[in-house]
């Protein structure tokens, strides 16, 4: 970032902390050439979501992938098309405002995971038998016993 006093463009950053409620990181940085201090702010940028699969790898982030994945989760469920669109939106609304546009896919399938808990639990088990890959039949019986309700205790 180029010192707006001398313009050097070698300077550091003192200090990073998250802004505005995790919406932006505001960065106090310093010029070792002028000894200017200058304060930015980094945001996200909604267009430009990359998914950080579990092998490491990058990828654009595919809305259409993400609405495909859910769709067949949720394939002959009882819950209206414009709900689910809704749902849709609202995740893909909460992956842009997150503090980074590099994104593990980890994260993407526990997001969904919580909506689909939401709204059907059918759907949220297809799915999350998905992305858990669960190794065993008692992994996933433990997994299931999880979803139930809590029951509520005594007194
Ligand atoms: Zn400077």
């Amino acid at each position: 970032m180029r010192c707006p006093f001398c313009g050097n463009v070698d300077t550091q950053v003192k200090d990073s902390r998250p802004a505005e409620d995790h919406v932006a990181i505001r960065r106090r940085r310093f010029c070792p050439a002028c000894g200017g201090r200058f304060t930015t702010y980094e945001r996200v940028q909604l267009r430009d979501l990359v998914v950080i699969k579990s092998n490491g790898k990058r990828e654009d982030f595919d809305r259409v992938k993400l609405e495909r994945s859910i769709r067949i989760a949720m394939q002959k469920r009882p819950v209206e098309p414009e709900r689910l669109d809704q749902m849709i939106s609202g995740i893909v609304r909460r992956l842009e405002s997150m503090g980074d546009t590099d994104i593990p896919s980890k994260v993407i399938g526990e997001i969904v995971m919580e909506a689909l808990a939401r709204i059907d639990t059918v759907g949220y088990v297809r799915f999350a038998s998905v992305y858990k890959n669960f190794q065993a039949a008692d992994d996933f019986e433990e997994f299931v016993a999880e979803l139930r309700p809590p029951t509520p205790k005594d007194g």
